[in-house]
């Protein structure tokens, strides 16, 4: 698997790109069920991340989570900020001095989750971005290689991703501002399931892209 961090400025525009075009479908969830900041917030880290993304290129990608997962606690805001700043340390932890084949890959990203569910004391079925990235990493840690083609794979993913998003609009939440709602939280996508699931598809066509066509 080749993951090289010259992409991370293409992925952090792609992730940009796809937060801005889904910027009022997002802001309505989050006025559904919480304060309709979850965009504004993203969009302070994904503008820090830009303005540095040329100098992320050059770092070992260990080196460049830990930047990006400490970008994101300073800039982003809200319970996503300290989330998705604690993920990115976290896999820079875990990732060091590992090659970053699938299986590592896999394992590092758990430890990743692992380390947000501790931080917000939280797990899945609760309604949150967990519901995406705990079935994406669990479909990751059975995913191989040697069955399957990294595009399958990456199309896989894409797949898990969306259909995580689309399990909480039935689940009650209880954890973060959603639950306070109680019962009204039912019906309505998670903000920040949905934003990260448009993260984890927009990361899958760069990488996809460059699998098909290597320029
Ligand atoms: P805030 O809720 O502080 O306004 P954001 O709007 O940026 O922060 O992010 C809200 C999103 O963060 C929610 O949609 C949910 O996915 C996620 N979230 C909130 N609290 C938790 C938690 N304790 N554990 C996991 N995810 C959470
Ligand atoms: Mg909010």
């Amino acid at each position: 698997m080749k993951f090289t961090p010259v992409l991370l400025p293409i992925i952090i525009e792609a992730i940009a790109d796809v937060i801005e075009k889904n910027s009022v479908e997002v802001t309505d969830l989050d006025q559904a069920l919480g304060d309709g900041d979850h965009v504004i917030n993203l969009q302070r880290g994904l503008d820090a991340l830009m303005s540095e993304r040329a100098e992320l290129a050059q770092l070992d990608w260990v080196d460049a989570w830990h930047k990006i997962g400490m970008m994101l606690m300073v800039s982003v805001g809200g319970a996503s900020g300290s989330l998705y700043g604690t993920l990115f340390i976290a896999l820079s932890r875990a990732g060091r001095d590992k090659e970053l084949a699938l299986q590592i890959f896999a394992d590092v990203l758990t430890q990743g989750v692992e380390a947000v569910k501790k931080r917000g004391r939280s797990d899945s079925g609760e309604k949150t971005l967990l519901d995406v990235f705990i079935p994406v990493v669990n479909y990751l840690r059975t995913a191989s290689v040697d069955s399957t083609s990294l595009v399958d794979v990456l199309d896989n993913v894409s797949k898990v991703a969306i259909a995580g998003m689309e399990s909480t609009r039935n689940m009650l939440a209880t954890k973060g501002r959603a639950s306070f709602l109680e019962e009204r939280s039912l019906g309505h996508i998670d903000a920040g399931a949905k934003t990260a699931q448009l993260m984890i598809c927009a990361i899958v066509d760069v990488l996809s892209s460059q699998l098909t066509s290597p320029t």
